[in-house]
């Protein structure tokens, strides 16, 4: 009996670990496979850790209601940041963070900087985050903490839309526009050689634009959903050419160790919104 007990116990186990190993790593997979296999007295100690952890993850966001933060944000980054008809600067960004500000209690001083700029001011404290449709990347993870991604962004590359270009292959040789310290120039940076690829830099996608319905540049590197919103919405005559093969989770970075509890609240805030609709409700006043 005793023996065919421990048996139980070692499949069960073997069933986790295989049952970890194959969900990949949603907690809520983790917690069902626990669910499902592990003893009773496990369970409840599984139970208790979770319930810990969840109290401290609202202790600390609770820390950030009644604070208010200095934020940096790209300047046209449509439709994440832009200003609109009325005059306003709006866009998903500006509307989530607010929406997530909101739910959990605290003030957000909006910088209208740019992108690079936004970055520099966080480095030299100046801002307190950055939420520009920023790419959660390995490297940054070194310098920044990130919060959880609400967004994911490939890299276009996108020509002037009368342009004969259709692939790389025929952009071999040309000059090429990309916006500083973007995950677009590193894509840029990447098929530069490859290509022969002069690349030019500028501070503001609306720039890049510019360069490219101008011929100062042939093409320009920008996030596919960016690029795609403008081309829809009739702002840039440009066609899409090649995008990258991998693409980039997106959160608001704050420097590292620096207000753990606005990441918190940030997180806890955008998964109510998710739940409860308004996150959909935000990207469908962008996207159809
Ligand atoms: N997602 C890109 C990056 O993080 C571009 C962001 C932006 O231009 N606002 O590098």
């Amino acid at each position: 009996m005793k023996r065919a007990k421990r048996l139980i116990a070692l499949l069960l186990a073997a069933a986790l670990v295989f049952s970890l190993t194959a969900c990949g790593s949603s907690s809520s997979d983790t917690t069902d496979a626990a669910d499902d296999t592990t003893s009773a007295a496990a369970e409840t100690e599984t139970t208790d850790a979770s319930a810990e952890e969840e109290t401290d993850e609202a202790a600390l966001y609770e820390q950030a209601a009644g604070n208010t933060y200095v934020i940096g944000t790209d300047t046209t980054f449509a439709p994440f940041e832009f200003e609109n008809d009325e005059g306003e600067h709006t866009g998903i960004d500006i509307e989530l963070f607010e929406a997530i500000a909101d739910e959990m209690g605290f003030t957000i001083e909006w910088q209208i900087l740019g992108f690079s700029a936004s970055v520099a001011a966080l480095e030299a404290n100046q801002v307190d985050g950055v939420m520009a449709g920023m790419s959660i990347t390995d490297e940054r993870k070194e310098k920044y903490d990130f919060s959880d991604s609400y967004y994911d962004c490939a890299i276009a590359v996108a020509v002037a839309e009368d342009s004969e270009i259709e692939s790389l292959d025929d952009l071999a040789g040309s000059k090429v526009v990309a916006k500083t310290g973007t995950t677009g120039s590193q894509y840029a940076e990447e098929l530069a050689e490859e290509y022969d690829l002069e690349l030019l830099y500028v501070e503001e996608s609306s720039v890049m634009y510019q360069y490219v319905a101008s011929g100062q540049a042939v093409a320009c590197f920008e996030d596919y959903p960016i690029v795609q919103y403008e081309i829809a919405r009739g702002n840039v005559s440009c066609k899409v050419i090649n995008t990258s093969e991998y693409s980039y989770p997106t959160g608001m970075a704050v420097l590292s160790g620096n207000y753990p509890e606005l990441v918190a609240a940030f997180n806890e805030g955008l998964a109510r919104l998710t739940e409860d609709g308004t996150y959909d409700e935000i990207l469908a006043h962008y996207f159809e």
